[in-house]
């Protein structure tokens, strides 16, 4: 499975990584940036974890999960 944020509609709010710290941190843009992924915006991950839960709050819609 994998995570991607499109940097260019987050907003920066900060509710990912409020909720879900193990994989959204904040960037040096002041944005959502992916943890340990190399380019920050585009990471596989094993389990959806609390990834699900940055993807239903985030308030522009801007974290995608797909297979
Ligand atoms: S919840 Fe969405 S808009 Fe807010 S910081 Fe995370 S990715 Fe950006």
């Amino acid at each position: 499975m994998k995570i991607t944020i499109d940097k260019q509609k987050c907003i920066g709010c900060g509710n990912c990584w409020a909720l879900c710290d193990k994989f959204f941190e904040v960037g040096d843009d002041n944005k959502s940036s992916l943890k340990g992924s190399s380019n920050g915006y585009e990471m596989e991950i094993e389990e959806v974890d609390c990834a699900q839960e940055a993807v239903d709050t985030c308030p522009v819609q801007c974290i995608k999960l797909s297979h």
